[in-house]
């Protein structure tokens, strides 16, 4: 299988090539992707539409890949849905699924790994490994979204909040950005798709480059670079005042609203100081602050705080006029958060 085409990494040039290769017509090649990534088939038989004969050879140069579903859980609370794959090589990542009343959302990862081994994350912890290609990204949504055919539904809306840092994989995160948001694949669009990320000032550049206004949600998690550095070590390639100038350009330039992701640190990231050093930062963005208190990791010595704790600061941030949410996490019963799944499996086995 190794030296045929993965037909999911492949963009319209490159199958209008292989097209002419079985007999097809080049504009045919674009019925191919509609298969591909409007009706996410898997199977090279279910295009009915070209003759059995260029499905056969078809079939002789290039197939549709695959990610094994190793484990899945499904939350009591609220029917989260977390789904950890094998990719071809055993690594294994984790995507996961938040239904909520008028949307299906998906949380997908872009690494194997993360290179930035933040403190306080589970992915951080473990060995990187390597970048996701193409079709690894989209087979995450893929696979959950024909699950979710059978029940009528379909997924609304993407974040790329899973393993790994999204920026640090950005040629292909921008590959994925198009095939999702093509009006001839799963039709996503950008306002729907979100890209968390540390911090990287490169990437952030990159998005505006390519004219992809995808919602940016930035992990800041503590507001003066000295903690950040504690934390967060690739803050100190990129720091706080470096960022926020890239921000205010990609606001600028994009008119969208920023969110800041907080995870709340018992005794690190709720003192009065930090509610006056988020409010000189946020002043200058239309922004919204999500609080999210921390979900403890095993082997990591940060607590959540206490409820009193997380509420005074809530309410000191309100008072000083900052759009802030304080996020319940969902699924909290299977396994917390981004990378847990995975480091749960790690440790059974
Ligand atoms: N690398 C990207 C996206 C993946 S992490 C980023 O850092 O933004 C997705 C989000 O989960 C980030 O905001 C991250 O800081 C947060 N996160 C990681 N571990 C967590 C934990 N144990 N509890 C709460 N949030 C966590
Ligand atoms: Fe990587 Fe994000 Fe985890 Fe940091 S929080 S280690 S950037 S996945």
């Amino acid at each position: 299988m190794n030296n045929k085409f993965n037909l999911l990494n492949l963009d319209i040039n490159q199958l209008e090539k292989i097209a002419v290769d079985i007999k097809l017509k080049p504009f045919q090649a674009k019925q191919i992707y509609k298969w591909l990534h409007e009706k996410m088939i898997r199977q090279i038989d279910e295009i009915t539409n070209i003759s059995k004969e260029s499905r056969t050879l078809l079939s002789e140069i290039a197939y549709i890949p695959y990610i094994e579903l190793k484990k899945r859980e499904i939350s009591k609370i609220d029917r989260t849905e977390k789904f950890l794959f094998e990719l071809n090589d055993k690594n294994t990542i984790e995507t996961v699924l938040l239904r909520h009343k008028d949307r299906n959302t998906i949380c997908v990862s872009t690494q194997a790994g993360c290179p930035v081994k933040c403190a306080f994350c589970a992915t951080g912890q473990g060995t990187f490994h390597r970048n996701l290609d193409l079709s690894e990204i989209l087979n995450q949504v893929y696979i959950v979204n024909r699950r979710l055919s059978k029940e009528n539904t379909n997924i609304t809306n993407i974040v790329f909040m899973g393993m790994g840092e999204p920026l640090l994989n950005i040629d292909t995160l921008i590959e994925s950005i198009n095939t999702f948001s093509s009006e001839d694949g799963i039709n996503i669009s950008k306002r729907k798709i979100t890209i968390s990320t540390c911090g990287i000032i490169p990437g952030i550049e990159r998005l505006l480059e390519n004219h992809l206004p995808v919602e940016l949600a930035i992990s800041l998690h503590a507001a003066d670079d000295f903690k950040r550095n504690g934390i967060i070590p690739i803050n100190k390639t990129y720091p706080i005042d470096d960022l926020l100038f890239s921000l205010k350009n990609y606001q600028r330039l994009t008119k969208r609203r920023i969110s800041f992701e907080y995870i709340l640190i018992d005794d690190f990231n709720l003192f009065p100081e930090d509610v006056n050093n988020l409010r000189t930062i946020l002043k200058d963005y239309d922004h919204v602050l999500n609080l999210i208190p921390y979900n403890e990791v095993e082997g990591v010595p940060f607590k959540r705080p206490p409820e009193n704790k997380i509420n005074n600061f809530f309410n000191s941030l309100k008072r000083y006029g900052i759009n802030v949410t304080l996020r319940r996490e969902k699924g909290s019963d299977i396994s917390g958060a981004c990378g847990q799944l995975k480091e749960k499996n790690r440790s059974e086995s």
